[in-house]
């Protein structure tokens, strides 16, 4: 295991401390546990004493993300796609249901709409179905993509904003997808009382993100073209923004959300607060790579979101939880990982 991704579970393990009770000896699916959160989503999990069962069909994930795993005690792998129904039968009895199985970057929504769209609603309706035989508690993996391009009063953004999204435009099959299952989750709870939390997540990015093809995002992208030193890619002029969360203060603020009593049928933010534009991102990976890449300004996507930043105020009173890891060292941990990855 990369030193990087060691440190990264150690500190995740210490954040949450106080909560290794609430999964100690439970059994927890995780649907998406091959991709790039999900995958440190089982590992923490799993040094928590819980029984994973990973749900995945390797859509966008990497089987070598979960690779390490399957000779661990208390780890299983089901190659399935969470938008065929899933019985009780095929899993066990599992007390937690963790919903990540969704594709994520914005050309994998331009080659395979309706996949994303189905992860998201109807995986989400079985995924809860599945909740409700086992009694389990259910968390959806939200995006801030349910926000669209919210105006700049609205900037940050907190849950109570109820979105600007076109439901034909490029994004839409992610985000109403999302919005969709948001609302499925509620619905489950309205009618069967089920114990549902639903997390928006903010652009996150560490070790395990991939790069390559249409599964890059910004991150990623600029870090491999950085350490290559080829030209670094900038959609636009940059100056539209983002927030962008290290994968270990996502995670924890993730399983706070799966285990606070407060956070049960809440709908959360987890995200950084501090903003920043594409071009001043570009600067600091080209600084922290100490790169002699180039910027190529770049055609920007149809829809691209102007701003992005979250409120956490909320995660904040509920959960506790607050980002720790800041953009340079979270960048450094990560170019560390990808300098490995790519010697
Ligand atoms: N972006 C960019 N160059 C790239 C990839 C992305 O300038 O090579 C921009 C993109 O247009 C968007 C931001 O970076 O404004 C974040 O893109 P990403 O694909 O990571 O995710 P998004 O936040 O759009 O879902």
């Amino acid at each position: 295991m990369h030193k990087v991704v060691r440190e990264g579970l150690e500190r995740i393990e210490r954040e949450l401390s106080e909560y290794h009770e609430a999964f100690e000896s439970r059994k927890v699916l995780v649907a998406g546990g091959a991709g790039f959160i999900g995958t440190w989503v089982c590992r923490t999990l799993l040094r928590l004493g819980a029984e994973v069962v990973c749900v995945d069909n390797f859509a966008s994930s990497l089987p070598e993300n979960v690779e390490e795993l399957l000779s661990q005690q208390g780890f299983t792998l089901l190659k399935k796609d969470v938008s065929k129904p899933l019985a009780a039968e095929e899993v066990g009895r599992v007390n937690i249901v963790l919903h990540l199985a969704s594709r994520a970057a914005p050309p994998e929504f331009d080659s395979f709409p309706v996949e994303t769209l189905l992860a998201n609603t109807v995986g989400t309706a079985n995924l809860l179905e599945l909740s409700r035989a086992c009694d389990a508690t259910f968390l959806f993996a939200s995006s801030s993509e349910v926000y669209g391009d919210p105006p700049p009063n609205y900037v940050p953004t907190p849950e109570i904003y109820t979105g600007n999204v076109n439901p034909v435009g490029p994004r839409s099959c992610y985000e109403e997808a999302k919005r969709c299952g948001e609302a499925f989750a509620k619905a489950y709870e309205k009618q069967y009382g089920l114990d549902v939390r639903i997390v928006r997540i903010f652009n996150t990015y560490g070790p395990y993100m991939r790069a390559e093809g249409i599964y890059g995002r910004v991150v990623s992208r600029f870090i491999t073209q950085a350490l290559a030193n080829q030209p670094i890619t900038i959609y636009g002029d940059g100056s539209q923004s983002r927030s962008f969360t290290y994968v270990t203060d996502l995670v924890n603020g993730l399983l706070r959300a799966t285990c606070c009593d407060k956070a049960r049928g809440e709908v959360i933010n987890i995200g950084s607060e501090r903003e920043i534009k594409i071009i001043e991102l570009a600067h600091l990976i080209k600084k922290l790579t100490r790169s002699s890449s180039e910027f190529k300004f770049e055609q920007p996507p149809p829809d691209d979101p102007r701003r992005r930043c979250p409120d956490i105020s909320k995660a904040k009173k509920l959960l506790n939880w607050t980002p720790k890891v800041g953009l340079e060292e979270g960048l450094t941990y990560t170019i560390e990982w990808f300098r490995d990855k790519m010697s």
